[in-house]
């Protein structure tokens, strides 16, 4: 029998399931909170910011980007909020970007150049996915989702750059309402 990668893992289920660590969850998030970030394992918000099971939503792509994809899901567990909350602040969308991110490759142009064939993109729409600075692409990303006509204005979004060499999440735009600007 060859071992599959997923074994080591499917043990700590077993064990997770054992010690009842799935009792108690709820459907929705006890901080009232969606975080977007990195897929990269690294950035991990279970470990970063200490989120237990129930704490947070979380949707983690390729550079924690506020992709249209992204938008539709915020779309959508907002739509569900509404229904169970009829006024005040429904929950806050966490934009979270990182340093040494890999998404710098998106930069690189031989790189982009084989990526973009490689999943038929346009090239041009991956440079903008690169990651160089990231208190400037959160910033952008914030702006994008406040945009979003899709996104309830009872969501508050904010943006924060997490550094991988201090541990240290710092905040580049404080929670605001969806309409808001991030310009100060
Ligand atoms: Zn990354």
């Amino acid at each position: 029998m060859t071992m599959a990668n997923i074994d080591p893992a499917l043990e700590r289920n077993r064990a997770f399931a054992a010690a009842g660590g799935h009792q108690g969850a709820v459907v929705f998030p006890n901080l009232r909170l969606f975080v977007i970030t990195c897929l990269d394992p690294r950035v991990d918000p279970a470990h970063f910011l200490g989120l237990g099971l129930s704490d947070a939503i979380v949707v983690r792509n390729v550079g924690g980007r506020v992709t249209p994809g992204v938008i539709n899901d915020v779309a959508f567990i907002g739509q569900i909020a509404e229904n169970v909350l009829p006024d005040g602040p429904l929950f806050e969308v966490a934009v979270i970007h990182h340093t040494q991110c890999g998404a710098g490759a998106l930069a690189d142009d031989t790189f982009r150049r084989q990526y973009a064939q490689r999943i038929g993109a346009e090239e041009s729409t991956l440079r903008e996915q690169a990651i160089l600075d990231p208190a400037a692409t959160v910033t952008r990303d914030v702006e994008r989702l406040r945009s979003a006509p899709a996104i309830s204005r009872r969501v508050t979004v904010s943006g924060h750059v997490y550094d991988v060499v201090t541990g240290l999440v710092q905040t580049i735009i404080p929670a605001g309402h969806a309409g808001d600007s991030s310009v100060a």
